[in-house]
């Protein structure tokens, strides 16, 4: 067990890094940060800030040394980075597993051995291969996806003919792809869980996801959804899970198809942006549990207290200046969570809010209605 009080770390400098940061130190917690930019949502909260890339050896050696645990705040540290952290300190979530999340296909063949439903894919790797996937496929059309570093819905398309599947291929850089039947989804799920080295879970319940142009925009708990399927979620997330004996906090990203049928799409391996509402609505919150499964404590009461939605706030909403806060804090419940970054570009996330009410569709439209406030001139 890692004491409060004790050196952790974490490669990474975003706003999943700050969130942890805060909530590491508000329990004791010496935070240092391994990121590159000087100016990190991350490093600007820390005790501590490593100013270097995340696959520099020497800054490596040098966040093994001064933590006893390091974590990460995105998916996309090279699987050696957390290798070479795992050699040297605790390090959680483990190289194995995030390299299975960075890697669409291996990700999915993984869903499928632990016995869960995912749409149906195939690999793809040649543009030949492309136009037989295509075919292969029993639904058409198709989403043609960069099986890695793909995210935000980029990397992505969607491909009607054999043809189109082959130059689509082409014009994604000619990398491994996977092609995924499109499904007909009547809502987009995710479970964020904490599970703990004794295999002991602790999941958050099932929140509804709504996108805009690929970025995730609301999340709504809990998901207005019937309750068997929100605990055929939550299974399918805990399956997961423990298939991959991981340890940490994991976001899962389901599919709810025509029919109510469940399909898991994809992990991230790290507090996931659909959890946020955790800290303004459960008893534990996402970031609090990456601190417990890093040092060893016992995991939190995931518990939900009360209906909450949560809206992103993204860069777009700066486009003629600092939003009016002050209105949008004038509407009952809502609560606000900005990232520190000081250019507002469009699509960026800068923050979001969250509003808790006596139901789910009261807190959507009033977190909706703060927003709104916020961006009239
Ligand atoms: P990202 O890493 O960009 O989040 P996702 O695989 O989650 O990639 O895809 C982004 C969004 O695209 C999903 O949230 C969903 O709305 C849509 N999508 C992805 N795959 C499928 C699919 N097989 N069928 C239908 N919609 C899909
Ligand atoms: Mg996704």
């Amino acid at each position: 067990m890692i004491q409060p009080g004790s050196p952790i770390g974490v490669v990474g400098g975003g706003q999943l890094g700050r969130m942890f940061t805060l909530r590491a130190r508000a329990m004791g917690y010496r935070v240092v940060v391994l990121e590159p930019d000087p100016r990190s949502p991350a490093g600007a909260v820390a005790d501590r800030q490593i100013e270097a890339a995340y696959d520099d050896p020497a800054a490596l050696a040098e966040l093994a040394e001064s933590c006893l645990a390091v974590t990460t705040e995105f998916e996309n540290v090279p699987a050696g980075v957390l290798a070479f952290l795992g050699e040297r300190v605790v390090t959680r979530p483990g190289a194995a597993a995030v390299a299975i999340a960075q890697d669409r296909i291996a990700e999915k063949e993984r869903m499928r051995r632990a016995g869960l439903a995912t749409a149906e894919f195939r690999p793809v790797r040649s543009p030949s291969a492309a136009r037989s996937a295509f075919a292969e496929l029993a639904s058409q059309p198709a989403i043609l996806k960069t099986s890695r570093l793909g995210y935000d819905g980029k990397g992505q398309a969607l491909v009607t003919t054999p043809e189109e599947c082959a130059v689509a291929f082409e014009s994604l850089g000619g990398v491994e792809c996977i092609l995924e039947e499109r499904l007909r989804l009547e809502a987009e799920v995710s479970v964020v869980l904490a599970r703990s080295e004794d295999g002991s879970v602790a999941a958050f319940p099932a929140g509804e996801n709504h996108h805009r142009f690929g970025i995730l925009e609301t999340t709504v708990v809990p998901a207005r959804i019937p309750d068997t399927l929100a605990t055929e979620c939550r299974a399918a997330a805990e399956a997961i899970a423990g298939a991959l004996d991981y340890v940490g906090v994991l976001g899962v990203e389901l599919f709810i198809a025509a029919g109510g049928r469940v399909f898991v799409n994809e992990i991230a391996p790290r507090p996931h942006n659909s959890g946020h509402y955790t800290l303004d609505a459960c008893a534990t919150d996402q970031f609090e549990q990456q601190v417990r499964t890093l040092c060893g404590l016992p995991l939190g009461d995931p518990r939900l207290f009360t209906p909450v939605a949560m809206v992103n706030l993204l860069g777009d909403l700066w486009a003629r200046g600092e939003p009016k806060w002050d209105r949008a804090l004038a509407v009952p419940g809502v609560r606000i969570h900005l990232y520190g970054k000081s250019e507002a570009r469009p699509g960026r996330k800068m923050g979001h809010l969250t509003c808790t009410a006596d139901t789910p569709d009261r807190a959507l439209a009033l977190v909706l209605e703060a927003r709104e406030a916020a961006s009239t001139p």
